[in-house]
């Protein structure tokens, strides 16, 4: 900050004497031997090279005033990779990076993240008050971490984390929050995707803090190597609430890949007909060491989780490959998983929407078809 502050007050001062060159050389004109015409393009041309640097310098000093806060999403051990994509984000946003973590045990998720390359500073929150990561007891941690070190930008990842806290901290600095970003044209800049994701959206943001959700997929992951980030204590605080209380979660346990990192994916829909039939998807993932995922028909006829629906109200993908088996292609499942690399799809009806998006098309009975393919690979 001093440093910068350094450069922009001599920034100042050669702007002034730049602009004190070009009077004195008009004054000069005025009491020598030059023409009306030589004065006035020397003086222009020493006004406008000063301008010209005074442009050049502030957007020096404006740059080196960006500093971005990442949230981190965590399980106190591990860091969620959607923690990484975010991190990219916030790289290319530029200027300074720092990440919070807070937790109740979070010094292995810290260290993890203090690796990352780019990262300048990484905050620690450890208490029992950030159990079960609310947003009511996170959320004035980050307005403390906000005052104190006065960032332009607070980023997390758009998943129900993300969704949860940013939102209550944008309303609470009084800002409008800037959801689901896919893309970063500059500091103010954002792109997001509007009519599920049938129209891109690009909006300049006005507000001093811009607060962000940051949609994984459309950022690659940023390593966890190269870099040692310092580690300090987050801002303290009493941060108790009596708003919520959290008591216990119950995390479903899968030894298959989860779905927003997953290299391939087969996802079932309401061809598939019921919940035992989706075995028929769980052999043919195994093969593939891929994650299980479903359309919101399949999910609301109770044939699956809903955790694992794919689509508009459910969970965004962007796997290497997509297998759409008996799934119609309605544009809430397609804004769920259009940007996949390869779309396969099987489906009975040639007709059905999914084909246009799909890279790969077998008008097939699924029932015949998934068993033939997994016996083949
Ligand atoms: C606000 C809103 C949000 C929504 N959000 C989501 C969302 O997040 N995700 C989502 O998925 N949907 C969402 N939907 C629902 C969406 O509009 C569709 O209703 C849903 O995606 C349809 O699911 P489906 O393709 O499994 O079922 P269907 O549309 O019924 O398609 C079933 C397909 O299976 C094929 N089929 C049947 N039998 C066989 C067979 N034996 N072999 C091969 N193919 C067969 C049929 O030809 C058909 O194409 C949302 C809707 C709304 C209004």
């Amino acid at each position: 900050m001093v440093a910068s502050m350094l450069r922009s007050s001599t920034a100042d001062i050669n702007f002034t004497c730049k602009l004190c060159a070009a009077a004195v050389s008009l004054l000069l004109g005025r009491i020598g031997r030059w023409s009306g015409r030589e004065i006035a393009c020397s003086a222009l041309s020493l006004a406008r090279s000063a301008l010209a640097e005074r442009d050049n310098e502030s957007c020096f000093f404006l740059r080196r005033l960006q500093s971005t806060l990442v949230i981190a999403e965590h399980n106190n051990e591990v860091l969620l990779p959607v923690t990484q994509n975010t991190l990219s984000a916030a790289k290319k946003i530029g200027g300074d990076v720092s990440v919070l973590i807070a937790g109740t045990k979070c010094t292995p998720a810290a260290e993890a993240i203090s690796k990352a390359g780019g990262v300048s500073k990484v905050l620690v929150a450890e208490s029992d008050v950030f159990k079960g990561f609310t947003a009511e007891t996170l959320t004035p941690l980050i307005l403390a971490s906000q005052k104190q070190f006065k960032f332009t930008h607070i980023l997390a990842p758009a998943t129900a984390f993300g969704k949860s806290v940013l939102p209550r901290v944008a309303a609470k600095l009084d800002v409008s929050p800037i959801t689901d970003i896919i893309g970063i044209k500059d500091a103010n800049t954002f792109v997001r995707t509007i009519y599920a994701g049938n129209a891109i959206l690009t909006l300049e943001a006005k507000d001093p803090v811009k607060v962000i959700t940051v949609r994984g997929t459309a950022f690659p992951p940023l390593p966890l190597e190269g870099g040692s980030a310092a580690t300090e204590k987050a801002p303290e605080g009493d941060f108790k609430t009596d708003l919520v209380e959290w008591l216990s979660q119950e995390l479903s346990k899968s030894d298959r890949p989860e779905l927003t990192s997953a290299k391939a994916i087969v996802s079932g829909g309401r061809g598939l007909k019921s919940g035992d039939n989706f075995k028929l998807l769980y052999d043919l993932a195994d093969k593939l060491n891929a994650a299980v995922g479903a359309s919101r028909a399949a999910v609301d006829a109770g044939f699956v989780p809903n955790d694992l629906q794919i689509g508009q109200t459910g969970k965004i993908v962007a796997p290497d490959l997509y297998i759409a088996v008996g799934i119609s292609g309605a544009i809430q499942h397609l804004a769920g998983m259009k940007d996949s690399k390869t779309i396969v799809a099987i489906n009975k009806d040639p007709e059905a929407p999914i084909f246009q998006v799909a890279d790969y098309g077998l008008v097939a009975d699924l029932f015949k078809a998934v068993p033939e393919l997994t016996s083949k690979l």
